[in-house]
């Protein structure tokens, strides 16, 4: 044991676009080997993540739990806890808020993140259904979904995505992704393990383009936070090195996985996922079947309907057919697109969704429509954008 007058620095991964000193995104161990190489007990470890991520303190001066000569080193060396925070708000008429998170980087960008109380459908069917647990009687919604960015604006370029105009920023750190789910629990006063709170990996970003940092956040989330990773899926649009990568992962951590489909065959596909050149749907339909399910989990298709390229009758039968050729317990998730400023494409007309829907159920696929949320504040489905022109 060394110590050292100064801090030692902690792993660089959770250090991006600048050198400021967060704390948030370590987890018990690392945090008690920090504190064990500078000399303090190791146990101020397990105080430090208690703070952090079950009582969401926001400052290293409210840590009590730590004494106060510590807390004064810390803060004179330059730590600070160094969650993301919320900076702006857009309230929905349907209740949904879509937040702007400041990163923990020096580089001033920000990600965005959706809460959604009641959600928005698309966990229908997927095997977490239970009972909701107690609300307190204060709150509004008994069950909520929270949309988690992985990355500062995506490399992917799907057609239909406002967030690809971004292109790819940069990568969120673990202390990113985790924090925006912290900030909102915070925000929304949420008591871990009561409440109903859902997560999905489907913000900004491609997931498993990032998957360090997403899965360390994963863990974060389950080991030092207590969200249960049933509860949780992460959407990608078919990276197979990825998908191989969390077939591996334990199923105590591993989130139920979701595949942007979003096209009845690969022509069609390609042209509006252009990664599909890359890995086809053959190619990502395997690698999906090396995913072992727990029981009662199914895999999810989202399928996003864009007029006349993806919503007619025929389209239907061949997304039907695919899906029983898969062989996988699976469920397809239908999203009505969701326009967006410089996007060609057009929204289905009445009635297409609904056909859709029936055509897939009359075959025999489970099917449920995701209710499109937080429309008007661009917060829907692939309409996330850091929009600072707002
Ligand atoms: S839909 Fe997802 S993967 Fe595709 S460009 Fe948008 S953020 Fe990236």
């Amino acid at each position: 044991m060394t110590t050292n007058s100064q801090l030692v620095p902690l792993d660089a991964k959770n250090r991006v676009g600048g050198s400021l000193r967060s704390l948030f995104g370590m987890n018990t161990a690392e945090l008690s080997e920090w504190m064990a190489a500078a000399g303090e007990p190791k146990w101020r470890g397990s105080q430090l993540a208690e703070a952090l991520y079950r009582q969401r303190i926001v400052e290293v001066e409210g840590i009590t739990t730590l004494s106060k000569a510590l807390r004064q080193r810390l803060d004179r060396e330059g730590w600070q806890v160094g969650r993301p925070r919320i900076v702006q708000v857009f309230t929905s008429v349907d209740g949904t808020e879509r937040y702007l998170v400041h990163g923990q980087g020096l580089d001033g960008l920000t990600v965005e993140t959706v809460w959604m109380p009641e959600g928005d459908g698309g966990e229908a069917g997927d095997g977490s259904e239970g009972p909701a647990g107690a609300a307190e009687a204060s709150k509004v919604w008994d069950r909520a979904t929270i949309c988690v960015s992985s990355q500062v604006g995506c490399a992917v370029n799907c057609q239909f995505c406002l967030t690809a105009k971004l292109g790819l920023q940069r990568n969120l750190s673990v202390g990113e992704i985790a924090g925006q789910v912290v900030a909102v629990l915070d925000r929304q006063s949420v008591e871990v393990g009561k409440e109903r709170v859902n997560l999905v990996f489907m913000g900004m970003g491609e997931p498993f383009l990032n998957y360090e940092n997403f899965m360390g956040a994963v863990r974060l989330l389950v080991e030092e936070v207590g969200l249960s990773p049933q509860r949780m899926t992460v959407s990608t649009s078919g990276i197979v090195p990825g998908i191989e990568r969390f077939a591996e992962e334990p199923p105590e951590i591993r989130p139920k996985l979701a595949i942007s489909l979003n096209a009845p065959n690969d022509e069609v596909r390609s042209e509006v996922m252009p990664i599909n050149r890359k890995w086809p749907i053959e190619a990502v339909v395997d690698a999906v079947r090396g995913v072992r399910l727990r029981s009662r989990e199914r895999i999810t298709f989202e399928y996003v309907l864009l007029g006349g390229v993806t919503d007619r009758p025929e389209h239907a039968a061949e997304v039907a057919r695919l899906v029983r050729r898969t062989g996988l317990p699976a469920k397809v998730n239908l999203i009505a697109w969701n326009p967006g400023p410089g996007i060609a494409y057009t929204m289905p007309e009445s009635g297409a969704v609904e056909g859709f829907r029936r055509a897939l159920a009359a075959e025999g696929v489970p099917v449920y429509l995701r209710r499109p949320r937080g429309r008007d504040i661009y917060a829907a489905c692939g309409q996330l954008k850091r929009t600072v022109e707002e």
